[in-house]
């Protein structure tokens, strides 16, 4: 970061954390709404949303054609923190709550879209694509942060306030990230382009989506994306609905999904780490393929080390490459400037074996071939009793990262036998007439290790199989 962009990096970290801690607070209003109207209907909510996009797309690509930069940023937020006051408005007065509720659900869906693309939009127009590599990282902080702020502000005053008015805290912050937004626009930026319009045709977008590979690729990823989102929607709506039917209930039900950690409980950037046990010894080849092909079995690993835990050590040359889940609060980490000082924070570790585990493996690091990440670089360690087959780095950067692990439960893999039509098998691997399985509870597939992201597959082949196979038993 270079001095003079600090200040329009910190307006955008601000306008990004304002609009989205604004959604993120609505959010869960939405999804309560989409409840109430009753689960059945959600699908002509998303009908709904779908023409309003339809015709909403066009509508905006006209707009910033014809509208000054200037003009086109306040007028898009006001226009829509107008709409928030008028459903403020009318639920509050309790007008037509259920129709009302619909109009709501769609509304939101659309201003998501619209409210964060004129955010990057307006990104790319204030920095250079360079500036972007550098900044962009910071900038999408804000929204993180804002999208933390906005759930934790509904879980704290639905119940206190109401339902209905978190849309005036939420119309409150969209003022604000226009305010933020205001400050940005440089001064000679506003002389050259601030009054002239964008430019442009209301269809330009889907022209260029015909016309590019890259952005039709694009496209269709987010269709997919979105597509599975869908199913998984309507299922969490579903859990929701039967949990509760106070308002602000679900509400802070929906709020607290949006904080949940989901799968980020898993420490899977170990093979660019080490792994030590109690005895402070290297018990795997942590680095002898992707994580992908590796996680599972080593999770069964971890489990036969004493008092079935490991350490993660990492130290800063190999930082920049753990996932994000090394990033949540629930973990248990320790760090440290000096090895020394991080062997006596290793809880449950023999110190001084780990000292020696970390002076072997120093000595032992192939420093002579090149570390890359992204293949298997086999850059190895040499004369350890286990050793490492890519990505070894010595561990003298300080400072030094310890996290604990243990082994986690993905999935079983390990249940009944099955015939190649789906059928269960008896003990006598006799089959069982009129029963038939799939998934997880299919034995003897992912027994011995899984490569990541076979078991949805498993499921679906082994499903179809065992569909097919109970429709034809029923019809014979
Ligand atoms: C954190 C995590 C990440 C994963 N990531 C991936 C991935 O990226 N890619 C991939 O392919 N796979 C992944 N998997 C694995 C994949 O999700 C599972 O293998 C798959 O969902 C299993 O589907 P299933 O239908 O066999 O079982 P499940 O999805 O477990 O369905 C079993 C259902 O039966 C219900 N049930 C249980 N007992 C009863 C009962 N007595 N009566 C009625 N209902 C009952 C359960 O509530 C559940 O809904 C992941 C799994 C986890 C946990």
């Amino acid at each position: 970061m270079r001095p003079e962009e600090v200040r329009a990096l910190l307006w955008s970290f601000a306008y990004f954390f304002c609009l989205l801690a604004s959604y993120y607070i609505l959010r869960p209003l939405r999804d309560e709404m989409g409840v109430a109207g009753g689960v059945r209907n959600l699908q002509w909510l998303f009908t709904g949303t779908f023409l309003a996009m339809l015709a909403a797309v066009p509508l905006y690509g006209a707009l910033v054609a014809r509208l000054p930069r200037r003009w086109f940023i306040p007028f898009v937020y006001h226009f829509f923190v107008a709409n928030l006051a008028i459903f403020w408005i009318l639920l509050a007065l309790d007008f037509e709550r259920q129709n009302v509720a619909r109009v709501f659900f769609i509304w939101i869906s659309v201003f998501n879209l619209f409210a964060v693309s004129v955010f990057w939009s307006f990104m790319a127009d204030q920095f250079s694509s360079e500036q972007g590599k550098r900044l962009y990282g910071f900038i999408a902080a804000g929204g993180s942060a804002g999208a933390l702020a906005g759930p934790a502000i509904t879980i704290g005053l639905a119940k206190v306030i109401g339902v209905v008015h978190l849309i005036v805290v939420a119309a409150a912050l969209l003022e604000l990230a226009v305010v933020c937004a205001a400050r940005l626009e440089p001064k000679q930026q506003v002389a050259q382009q601030s009054t002239v319009s964008l430019g442009g045709g209301a269809l330009d977008g889907l022209k260029m989506v015909v016309r590019s590979p890259y952005i039709a690729g694009i496209t269709l990823w987010v269709a997919l994306l979105s597509g599975v989102a869908t199913f998984l929607y309507f299922k969490q709506a579903a859990i929701v609905a039967a949990t509760s039917d106070d308002p602000a209930v679900r509400t802070r039900i929906f709020a607290t999904v949006d904080l949940a950690v989901g799968d980020q409980f898993q420490k899977h950037s170990y093979p660019f780490a080490i792994m030590v046990n109690a005895t402070g010894k290297r018990f795997v080849d942590e680095g002898a393929d992707f994580r992908n092909y590796t996680y599972a079995k080593y999770g069964r690993v971890i489990l036969e080390q004493p008092g079935q835990f490991a350490w993660q050590i990492f130290d800063q040359k190999v930082k920049h490459l753990q996932r994000d889940e090394y990033r949540i609060r629930q973990i248990t980490k320790v760090t440290a400037d000096t090895v020394e000082e991080l062997a006596k924070k290793l809880e449950g570790v023999n110190a001084e074996e780990f000292l020696k585990t970390i002076a072997e493996w120093n000595k032992a690091v192939r420093q002579d071939v090149p570390f890359n990440p992204n293949v298997k670089d086999g850059r190895r360690t040499d004369g350890l009793a286990i050793n490492k087959s890519n990505w070894a780095n010595t561990i003298d950067t300080p400072p030094f990262e310890g996290y604990a692990v243990t082994c986690g439960i993905t999935f079983t893999f390990g249940g009944l036998r099955v015939n190649t039509d789906c059928e269960v098998l008896n003990t006598d691997y006799q089959p069982i007439r009129g029963l038939y399985a799939a998934g997880e509870l299919v034995g003897g597939i992912f027994y011995f290790n899984y490569p990541g992201g076979s078991g949805l597959i498993s499921g679906a082949v082994f499903g179809k199989i065992a569909g097919t196979s109970a429709g034809r038993a029923l019809k014979n």
